[in-house]
């Protein structure tokens, strides 16, 4: 077993550069926690290719590994030129309309009608990740003339980025929704939805998981930061996309808005998940700038549930050694006494909810009395996700009988989950938590843990007990 000591959890994205078996253990054993199938560059057969693959590894080290797919979204694109591409300059003119044949050094067609009718003079078009920046003069509904603003090659396919434009498309194209029902049929446990506007294209993809995965909201759009609060109060979890999220934004406004995500996601115990260019530098070379090692360990020092690897560890030559530096940053860090005192003061009130009572008492007794962990038992992961919320000293262990729980817990602060059927009596709740706890390596003979639960056992959302348990000679509760 590879036991971690960290609390912060590390996301892999798999491509070219890891997308087979072995890769996928090496890089779990190296620290990774949560896989991601990015749906940009995969099709449903490719992703249960994948997802097989994770399983067969999950099976071989006999914990829990997480899968998130990661849904493209309305990502637009302008069309093709007659060449491959036309160089623009500043000050000239260049126009968007929806006629298909290929472009020229005047004008390329953009084949999204409703984008076409929602653009007004003013609004930007930002191509190829903000490369090239445009504006809008002249708006018809069927054509868009615009000015560049900063110049370069414009080429086929290139993404389009429009911050100001209001888009009334729906939060989900015709391919999102059939790699969505893949997803959920193949058993993933975490939908990431892309350019997330609005809480209804969350909700959306919500009612159609239903209570088959838990939905991530992506949040890369300027639209999105002004309904941060509807989009948080329904989601399950947060990215701060950060690359979408500089190329839409100011990039000088990112930092701030990773600071403000990620601390309005733990006052409400959603998941936050900082991604995006952490260790840009190692898809090239094998060891990571100054500024990169020091961003990980911002996001770290912040509280993030996780942090991702994108390019990194799915196409750069050194997706091993990327998640390595992740896991030791993330180690050191969490070591650093500054650590607690930051995770201590971001620290928001409980609701007014048994569970979150029972979460402050535990997180307060294994300070008080240095008990070496908290094992909850728990059904969907809710008693699990308060604790985690209040960032306990001590390592959290959810027990759960549910595979699908275990599973989605991987992406959260401090937890680590064994699959088990439901306590049969408080004296059975005891001794199996005693037991797993020494089996998974966090306390030993002689240690305290403090156990949760809800009784009667398989109630939902009942977290009403909290029992201190000295481990005896034979690994069972001893008092
Ligand atoms: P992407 O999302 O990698 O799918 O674009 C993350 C981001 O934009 O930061
Ligand atoms: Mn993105």
């Amino acid at each position: 077993m590879n036991r971690r000591s960290r609390r912060c959890k590390i996301l892999a994205t798999l491509g070219p550069a890891s997308n087979d078996e072995a890769s996928v253990e090496k890089l779990w054993r190296a620290g990774a926690d949560v896989f991601r199938i990015n749906m940009s560059h995969a099709d449903p057969e490719a992703m249960r290719e994948t997802v097989a693959m994770i399983r067969a590894v999950e099976a071989r080290v006999g914990q829990p590994i997480g899968i998130l797919v990661d849904l493209q979204g309305p990502k637009l694109r302008v069309g093709t030129f007659a060449g491959g591409g036309v160089d623009l300059l500043v000050g000239q003119t260049f126009s968007f309309d929806s006629d298909p044949t290929p472009g020229d050094a005047e004008r390329v067609c953009l084949p999204h009608p409703e984008i076409l009718s929602a653009l007004a003079p003013g609004h930007k078009l930002l191509i190829d990740d903000g490369k090239l920046r445009l504006h809008v003069v002249e708006a018809t509904g069927d054509r868009a003339l615009t000015k560049v603003d900063v110049g370069g090659r414009i080429s086929n396919r290139k993404g389009v980025s429009l911050p100001d434009t209001e888009i009334a498309v729906a939060a989900m194209t015709p391919k999102d929704r059939v790699d969505l029902e893949a997803a959920v049929e193949t058993g993933v446990d975490w939908i990431a939805l892309s350019f997330v506007q609005r809480a209804t294209d969350v909700l959306e993809v919500k009612r159609l998981t239903g209570d088959r995965a838990f939905v991530l909201a992506k949040i890369e759009k300027p639209q999105a930061i002004a309904r941060l609060d509807e989009i948080m109060a329904v989601a399950d979890a947060l990215m701060v996309a950060r690359g979408d999220l500089g190329v839409e934004m100011p990039l000088e406004k990112v930092p701030g808005l990773q600071k403000r995500i990620t601390r309005e996601a733990r006052r409400l115990g959603r998941p936050v998940v900082v991604a995006t260019q952490m260790l840009e530098s190692m898809i090239s070379a094998p060891a990571p700038t100054r500024a990169e090692v020091s961003d990980v360990a911002t996001a770290v020092f912040e509280g993030g549930d996780a942090i991702m690897l994108s390019a990194e560890s799915a196409s750069g030559k050194y997706p091993f050694e990327a998640v390595t530096m992740m896991n030791r940053i993330a180690e050191e860090v969490e070591q650093d006494n500054i650590y607690r005192a930051i995770i201590a003061a971001q620290r928001a009130a409980p609701e007014r909810t048994g569970a979150d009572a029972v979460a402050v008492a535990a997180r307060d007794m294994t300070e008080t009395l240095d008990l070496k962990a908290i094992v909850a038992w728990t059904s969907s992961g809710a008693t699990a996700l308060r604790v985690a919320r209040e960032r306990p000293r001590a390592p959290i262990l959810a027990l759960t009988p549910n595979r699908d729980t275990a599973r989605r817990l991987t992406a959260v602060w401090g937890v680590e989950s064994v699959i088990t059927k439901d306590a049969k009596d408080v004296d059975d709740m005891a001794n199996r938590a005693c037991k797993f706890a020494v089996r998974q390596g966090l306390a030993a003979v002689g240690d305290r843990i403090l156990i949760i639960a809800g009784v009667p056992f398989g109630t939902p959302g009942a977290t009403n007990m909290l029992r201190l348990a000295f481990i005896g000679e034979d690994g069972l509760r001893a008092e």
